[in-house]
């Protein structure tokens, strides 16, 4: 079967067997098939999709072109979380030292900004000397050591995912649900977990801006780690204003070390805590949600979570002056300057992907994946949807590396921010618990 004869195929509304992904990503991760055949497979599933069998069959082929994490030795359990992504989102960063204080290894794998949204691996390596790319062996025996790694995906996990989601970003054809459950859980699957939580973004400044859209792809991911043996649950949170006050690199390493200091802000604090109780029931070593919150809470309070972190950070060779001292150590803005209320009102609206946006314009992401980022650059954001200001309180903070960034990111926060006279509905911050068994509605909690 040539390659033309299974774009055909697909084109035409037909499935593609397991054993014909397979050959076909291992050609593609070898470099044996050229990308404008691939693109064309990939417009066609965009249009066509794929059913659970064959979007199974496709993460298996990526998962398979490539090696897996071996931990296979440790006794512990090992528990991972993904995120959809969003803006403000440096959740990962408290969660995995946090589970990890708790006995329960986090072998965690995460990606680098792109678009509107940053990325866990641009925050870490705002810290001085902090190495993400670690080599395989390197990440395990880390891992057997402090329970924990924060790396990202190297040449080895998934290169036919690689090449196919960068080539995806550059054809229009990265929203496709099941392209996008086989890209995360080819790679997630490759670290060989015992259980997966996912942080599935719903709003504005989500991957997906609907609602169902966010549910399916819960659902297909779910199916994918179930069948595979890695029960796989999922929580929806919202992300239709910005999560936290610190919107950037080097600031969201700020932030994430006040969370593990029992500090940060209320929002940032409940979903890391919400991950973390799921990643530890997950893990089997407590009794229940209940006893898992307890046991996170008390990582927290008992500063175990923040030693670990000092831990992972000097173990990674950064500097873990930056737990005691972060602003000295971490790169700092030029320009610091407050953005101020207008009129007196009710924030109605924060917009996520205006923020975002304005962080990478400020020089803090990428538009490209070669892009280098600006640690320093990005938001406070100071004010959120439905808080009562007065004219001249201060909004946000706008951290810059020269004028002309500064006046483009003041202007973006004019648009980012409405104010009005009527307060907005509240949106829950955690509104649904997705597995395998099905949606449960979480009624009000958490309401930011
Ligand atoms: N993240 C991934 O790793 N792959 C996708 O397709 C989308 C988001």
């Amino acid at each position: 079967m040539t390659v033309v004869e299974l774009i055909e195929r697909k084109r035409d509304g037909g499935a593609l067997t397991p054993q014909e992904w397979r050959e076909l990503m291992t050609a593609y991760a070898a470099g044996d098939v050229p990308d404008y055949q691939i693109a064309a497979l990939a417009m066609a599933v965009y249009f066509r999709g794929m059913d659970d069998g064959e979007t199974e069959a496709l993460t298996t082929a990526m998962l398979e072109s490539g090696r897996m994490l071996e931990l296979g030795q440790l006794k512990v359990p090992r528990v991972d979380k993904h995120s959809t992504g969003g803006v403000g989102d440096k959740v990962s960063i408290p969660l995995a030292p946090i589970v990890a204080a708790c006995g329960v290894a986090v072998p965690m794998m995460s990606g680098r900004g792109l678009g509107h949204t940053g990325g866990t691996l641009d925050k870490l390596e705002s810290i001085p000397g902090f190495r993400t790319r670690l080599t395989l062996e390197e990440a395990a025996k880390q891992v057997e050591r402090h329970n924990c790694v924060l790396i990202g995906q190297t040449a080895e996990i998934a290169p036919a995912d690689r090449r196919f989601y960068s080539l995806r970003d550059a054809t229009a054809t990265v929203e496709a649900i099941p392209l996008i459950a086989a890209s995360i859980m080819s790679k997630k699957l490759a670290e060989g977990l015992t259980g997966l939580v996912l942080d599935v973004k719903t709003g504005a400044g989500a991957f997906m801006t609907r609602f169902e859209d966010s549910v399916k792809l819960a659902q297909t991911m779910i199916a994918l780690g179930e069948r595979r043996g890695c029960p796989t649950v999922a929580l929806l949170t919202d992300m239709d204003a910005p999560l936290g006050i610190a919107c950037g690199n080097a600031v969201e390493i700020i932030e994430s070390i006040e969370v593990l200091k029992g500090r940060g802000p209320a929002d940032v604090r409940e979903i890391t805590l919400a991950f973390a109780t799921e990643m530890l029931v997950l893990g089997g070593t407590v009794p229940g949600p209940a006893a898992a919150r307890a046991r996170a809470e008390q990582a927290l309070e008992s500063g175990a979570a923040l030693e670990k972190f000092r831990t992972i950070v000097a173990a990674q060779g950064g500097d873990a002056g930056v737990i005691d001292d972060p602003a000295s150590v971490l790169p700092k803005a030029p320009i610091e300057s407050v953005y101020r209320a207008e009129s007196d009102g009710v924030v109605q609206r924060v917009e996520p992907r205006i923020i975002g946006r304005a962080i990478t314009a400020l020089g803090g992401g990428r538009t490209k994946v070669e892009d280098t980022v600006d640690p320093a650059v990005g938001f406070l954001v100071h004010a959120r949807p439905g808080q009562q200001v007065r004219k001249g309180e201060p909004l946000a903070t706008i951290l810059a590396r020269d004028d002309s960034g500064e006046m483009a990111a003041r202007a973006a926060l004019g648009r980012a921010f409405t104010i009005g006279q009527t307060a907005p509905a509240a949106r829950p911050l955690i509104s649904h618990r997705i597995t395998k068994e099905g949606v449960e509605e979480l009624p009000g909690a958490g309401a930011s």
